[in-house]
């Protein structure tokens, strides 16, 4: 039996793409769910509607009323929660807590953006910075302002989070008065184009203001001009691609680019077996390995404690790790569900055996069997690997494995520790669990210039912070080198990527009637 096409809502209106449509599948069951297409969907069209009508639109409203129109998103899709679970469950195979983290996380980072900038106020340009005299005589000036830019935004987004890789770059988006074409990753398509179907009924958004494509992204770079903007959610292969595309090379299309990195978390060097820096960093790198099951760009990839707890620290994440159920996630005794398809447990399973040319596998929870789910789903356990030497590895520090894996590596000084954080080529994120603010201090300097966020963990926030892997939006997103050298959120500096800097050079009446209708970034 074939499954419904998802329309796409494109040009203003809903389009269902022609043919047959690529299938998307519940990953445990390996049913069919629904298709998608966009085979004879006019792109050139679709673009052109979103750059006009949607940009006009949104630029003639002020900071404030964009972002009520985010808080009225905010409302219908809360309104819809219990459908987008049901969906996440069937599509990405993932229990309900992990589910929240993609759904409510989402609407969060939504909720976050429409009460920062309700505080932008009745203003329609960003001031940057104060002005600078260009004369003797005061009267003459310069001033940096930021206008909304004049083009579409494009989301090329990873199949692991369809709800948050969504909101969480078209909150900045609308707020900055940008419209938005998201193309979701096809494997997890069905609950981007909910929500956005969800929302483009309520009618809360103007006309061309959100619009969504599901299926092939053949084409799409194609239509860039250049005061269009792309973000693009991926494996660094594809990043390579979106840079190198004329889009990007010669037509000067600003591209972000978030792309795959081999996260580290960092035990402090004094921290002895069962202390509370260690009981952290134990229970932070299970949590890492097991929620999504794996399937975060963000996750703990590879841990380096000192060499005297190595055994212990083995031990101590192995024994929380087999009591991680894994299997179906409508079985509530299930705390991992699967990965997002069978592609990306091939995946994971060949990524797993090049590891495993140079690590040790000290747990590996694929020999207890499956809890309602077939040994053909995509469910894959998670195992924990170690290498005694980890200088002289290679693949360890190279590889992304995208699932529920990571390496432990032992450690002789500071400095060595650091030398193979580095070796990463920059990361999204790494953890240091420390009782000594001194330590953290230091390192986090030295962390900060290969990473782009550094989560610094000690005792007194031990029941305050947010998690090693989750994203939230008053700090920055991104990381330098492999992590693909982009930044998102970091609170109202996201707004930085959807505008355009220039400077205005007049008489300071002149500048004092455009400081009239612009308001400074409150950072
Ligand atoms: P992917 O294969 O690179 O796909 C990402 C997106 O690019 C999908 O929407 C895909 O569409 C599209 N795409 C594929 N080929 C394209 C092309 N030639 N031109 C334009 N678009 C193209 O990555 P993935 O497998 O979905 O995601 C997993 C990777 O993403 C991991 O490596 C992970 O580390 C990384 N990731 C990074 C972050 C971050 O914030 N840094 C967050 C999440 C994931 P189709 O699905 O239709 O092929």
């Amino acid at each position: 039996m074939t499954t419904e096409l998802l329309p796409n809502f494109f040009a203003g209106r809903w389009q269902t793409g022609t043919g047959a449509g690529i299938p998307l599948f519940d990953p445990v069951l390996g049913t069919e769910l629904v298709r998608v297409s966009i085979a004879g969907v006019d792109l050139a069209e679709g673009f052109a509607f979103a750059r006009e009508q949607g940009g006009q639109a949104l630029r003639a409203m002020t900071y404030a009323q964009r972002a009520a129109m985010l808080g009225k998103i905010v409302e219908v899709l809360q309104a819809h929660r219990d459908e987008y679970y049901a969906i996440s469950t069937a599509n990405s195979g993932t229990t309900t807590r992990d589910s929240g983290v993609d759904i409510d996380g989402g609407i969060y980072t939504l909720g976050y953006f429409a009460k920062q900038g309700a505080a932008l106020g009745e203003a329609k340009c960003l001031l940057d910075g104060q002005r600078i005299r260009m004369a003797k005589d005061p009267a003459y000036q310069t001033q940096h302002i930021q206008v909304p830019t004049e083009g579409v935004a494009l989301f090329i987004n990873a199949f692991n989070f369809p709800s948050w890789g969504l909101w969480e770059k078209a909150a900045p988006a609308l707020l900055a008065g940008v419209p938005v074409i998201v193309k979701p990753a096809t494997a997890t398509a069905w609950l981007t184009q909910r929500m956005v179907k969800d929302v483009v009924d309520a009618g809360v958004v103007p006309a061309g203001a959100l619009s969504v494509i599901c299926g092939s992204s053949a084409g799409l770079m194609d239509q860039l001009q250049p005061f269009d903007v792309v973000s693009f959610t991926g494996s660094a292969e594809t990043g390579r691609i979106i840079r190198s595309h004329p889009a990007v090379s010669e037509r000067s299309v600003r591209c972000n680019i978030e792309a795959d990195s081999i996260n580290s978390a960092l035990l402090a060097p004094h921290a002895t077996e069962g202390s509370e820096a260690f009981n952290l960093l134990v229970t932070e790198v299970v949590r890492e390995m097991t929620q999504k099951s794996g399937q975060k760009c963000t996750a703990i990839r590879r841990i380096f404690v000192p060499r005297a707890v190595y055994d212990a620290a083995a031990a101590a994440i192995a024994a929380k790790l087999c009591k991680t159920s894994v299997g179906n996630p409508r079985n509530e005794s299930v705390r991992m569900g699967a990965l997002v398809s069978s592609e990306q447990k091939a995946a994971v399973l060949a990524g797993l055996a090049q590891l495993k040319t140079e690590a040790d596998v000290l747990f590996d929870g694929n020999t207890a069997a499956l809890v309602d789910a077939a040994d053909t789903s995509a469910c894959v356990a998670p195992v924990l690997l170690g290498h005694r030497q980890p200088e002289q590895a290679q693949v360890l520090h190279s590889v992304e494995v995208f699932g529920p894996v990571a390496t432990l590596m032992p450690y002789d000084s500071t400095e060595q520790a650091l030398a193979m954080i580095r070796r990463g080529e920059g990361s999204l994120v790494c953890s240091v669990y420390s009782e000594d603010p001194a330590f953290t201090a230091q390192v986090s300097l030295q962390l900060a210039a290969w990473h782009g966020r550094v989560h610094a963990i000690s005792p007194d926030v031990a029941a305050l912070h947010s998690g090693h892997g989750n994203v939230m939006p008053m700090s920055l997103h991104g990381g330098p080198g492999r992590a693909g050298g982009g930044e998102e959120l970091g609170g109202l500096r996201a707004l930085n990527f959807y505008h355009r800097r220039a400077a205005i050079q007049g008489s300071s009446q002149a500048l004092d009637l455009l400081a009239a209708q612009g308001v400074t970034l409150p950072l």
